[in-house]
């Protein structure tokens, strides 16, 4: 893996618009047999990672090589109260949706298959599949039928919006729902194409149509993200620069900048930012030979 091949896919994620992507939209079928799922045995012999921790290199690069190391994760306090606010929200909204959808009539496998029929988002559907010699395990957030289609919603709490990481989770799912979907309804689901959207609290994305181009972008940050799993797990510090990782935004609030040697440095003042109480960050002076 080249620094010119990281590189170019970031940029390429980064750039992607999905009102202008017009290319083909994935079949339901063709990802299903493309994407199978993985009996929970078969999936114990292999490292298993999250699809969000996958997401992540849409962040910073190097949080890949982190997941792979095993770097504890620590977060600073004002990230994991973010977290865990998220986390309430989330909980509560399933708590919700699954009692409205308790209320409608139970799908008939002839319902399944009869994609016309719309069926109400399923929440925290589970899904297990393997790409690259690594497991990746989705808790997918929605997975509706709408006009015949199949709709991955991924739900984010944040301010920020249509982040190259959102991106990837989300199409993430879209690559390990429809196998799940078959396997949770014996086989018996049916729906036309793929397509997913993005729900923010202020504004909702899509959906749109999974293309060739999503598809080919997240197959391509998982070959990138499997690369530097294997090159984390082997404590191999070579590997390619991510020009979008290190920032003064992005690695106060990361859970790994304890222990991160790519984590931002403030050229102006030699200082290393690294994660500690947000009023007051932990600041490392360097010495004069570069020694922490
Ligand atoms: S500390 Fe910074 S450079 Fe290191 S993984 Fe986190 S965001 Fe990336």
């Amino acid at each position: 893996m080249s620094d010119v091949n990281l590189a170019d896919f970031l940029e390429r994620l980064r750039s992607y618009d999905p009102d202008l992507d017009k290319g083909k939209v994935m079949r339901f079928a063709e990802i299903a047999k493309a994407f199978p799922h993985l009996p929970p045995a078969v999936a114990r012999r292999y490292p298993r990672v999250g699809m969000a921790d996958f997401a992540e290199i849409g962040y910073c690069a190097y949080k890949g090589w982190h997941r792979g190391r095993g770097t504890e994760v620590r977060r600073p306090a004002r990230t994991a109260q973010r977290v865990t606010r998220g986390e309430n929200i989330h909980a509560r909204k399933v708590d919700e949706e699954l009692q409205a959808a308790r209320k409608l009539p139970v799908a008939t496998p002839t319902d399944l298959r009869n994609p016309m029929v719309d069926m109400a988002s399923i929440p925290e559907l589970p899904a297990l599949i393997k790409v690259g010699g690594l497991v990746y395990m989705s808790s997918v957030e929605r997975a509706g039928r709408n006009k015949g289609d199949l709709v991955i919603m991924e739900i984010k709490t944040g301010k920020w919006v249509r982040m190259p990481d959102h991106y990837l989770q989300t199409w993430g799912y879209c690559l390990s729902a429809p196998s799940a979907l078959l396997r949770l309804t014996d086989n018996n689901f049916r729906a036309k194409a793929v397509r997913w959207s993005l729900s923010y609290p202020e504004s909702v994305f899509g959906p749109y149509g999974f293309t060739e181009r999503t598809l080919k972008l997240v197959r391509e940050g998982m070959r990138l993200f499997g690369r530097l799993y294997r090159l984390g797990a082997a404590a191999d510090k070579h590997v390619p620069h991510d020009p979008y990782g290190p920032s003064g935004r992005k690695c106060p609030p990361c859970g790994f900048a304890h222990d991160c040697s790519w984590r931002y440095t403030d050229e102006r003042t030699g200082t290393y930012t690294a994660a500690g109480s947000p009023s007051a960050p932990v600041v490392l002076r360097l010495t004069r030979d570069g020694a922490l």
